[in-house]
């Protein structure tokens, strides 16, 4: 007995997807993978990955990720896309 398969409309859904940006002062954030706090040193460019975590389509959570701890956890979400805009733009004064 032969099932035809009819062609299924994938309903396309979002996927989980992770982006580096720098760390902001205040952040309180606690890395997903180490779970050691992500914060903000003036001292270093210390920068984060933030996963933006879908589950069956939809958005579940947020999760934050050292930069190194990112790499360390094998790219969970995939390979983060640097923030372009955002950090081009600087408020004058
Ligand atoms: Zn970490």
């Amino acid at each position: 007995m032969t099932t035809a398969t009819l062609p299924t409309l994938k309903s396309i859904a979002p996927v989980s997807r992770a982006v580096l940006r720098p760390v902001d002062p205040g952040n309180d954030a606690s890395c997903a993978h180490c779970d050691e706090p992500v914060k903000f040193a003036a001292r270093q460019q210390r920068r984060q990955v933030i996963a933006n975590v879908y589950s069956d389509g939809r958005w579940n959570r947020v999760e934050h990720y050292h930069e190194d701890c990112y790499g360390a956890a094998g790219a969970p979400h995939g390979a983060p896309a640097a923030a372009s805009e955002a950090t081009a733009r600087r408020r004058a004064g």
